[in-house]
Order: C-alpha cells, then sequence, then structure tokens
C-alpha cells in the first residue's frame, strides 16, 4: 500500500496482529523512503449491500422488510421457525458472498426464490408471483407447470 505521507509505492509491513476476537488484523507499516510508520486495520467486508430498485433508487438493505415477505410466502406452509430462520440465514450469507456494495433488487428476489424452491415450492411460487411482477396470469401458470415438469422429472429420476 501506497505511504499516506510522502505517496511512495509501497510500505513495509512491521508488525501483524490478531485484535479483538480475531475478527480483525492491524498492521504496523513503515514507508523504506520517508520513514513514516502508520497502522491499517484489516476486516472482512461482511456489510449489506445497499439495493438497487428498478427505477434506479437505491435504499438501505431491510432485513426486517425482507423477511416479512418470506414469512408471508411462508403463511401455513409446514415449515418450523427454526426452518424458517435457517433460509432466512441462508439468504443473508449468499447476500454478504457477493462482495458487492449494492445489487439491483431483481438479484436479491433471485436468491430469496432459489432459496425459498429447495424448501417449499408453493412459498417460492408465492413469493415469485410478487417479486418478479408476473405480466399475466398465463406467465404465472406458465411458472407453475415449470414447476410440476421438475416434480415429475425428480420423481422419474429416483426410480
Ligand atoms: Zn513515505
Amino acid at each position: 500500500m501506497h505511504c499516506p505521507f510522502c505517496q511512495a509505492q509501497d510500505t513495509k509491513v512491521i508488525d501483524s496482529r490478531l485484535v479483538g476476537d480475531g475478527s480483525q488484523i492491524r498492521r504496523r507499516r513503515e514507508c523504506e523512503l520517508c520513514q513514516a510508520r502508520f497502522t491499517t486495520f484489516e476486516t472482512a467486508d461482511l456489510a449489506l449491500p445497499r439495493i438497487i430498485k428498478s427505477d434506479g433508487e437505491r435504499q438501505p438493505f431491510n432485513g426486517t422488510k425482507l423477511k416479512a415477505g418470506m414469512l408471508r410466502a411462508l403463511e401455513k406452509r409446514p415449515l418450523s421457525s427454526e426452518e424458517v430462520d435457517a433460509v432466512f440465514g441462508n439468504v443473508l450469507t449468499q447476500i454478504r458472498q457477493l462482495g458487492e456494495r449494492e445489487i439491483p433488487s431483481r438479484m436479491l428476489g433471485e436468491i430469496v426464490m432459489k432459496s425459498l424452491k429447495s424448501v417449499d415450492q408453493v412459498a417460492y411460487v408465492r413469493f415469485a408471483s410478487v417479486y418478479r411482477d408476473f405480466q399475466d396470469i398465463e406467465e404465472f401458470a406458465q411458472e407453475i407447470s415449470t414447476l410440476s415438469k421438475e416434480k415429475k422429472r425428480s420423481k422419474t429420476s429416483k426410480k
């Protein structure tokens, strides 16, 4: 990293240690040109990204709203609250692993849909119908028939 004092191209790490609970690394650096010493901290960037809506507006990530949407889709479905929490946690992990500062709301929707699809197909269709803004009932029906085809396929493959 560049020296913040003289802008030299390279600085030397003279000490490196874990701080806090080990989730952060503190590095002591020295500039070989001007001999200035300074400290840097390195942490994993796990902040949730901002959401870019289809009209271009940016909104802070709203986990409460997202979970409420998922719960609505999972209403009266045979999933325990532990299972729902696990799906929600899995969605957050996937979003964090993208490492992006901003993601389109559509991408968020796709991640949620994929996660719901793996646990409950009815919840998936419910969520998808809201999130994807189906153009018409035909498109919606198509999505459902895709699902039943996939079901048949997985039954056949089990034989
Ligand atoms: Zn320097």
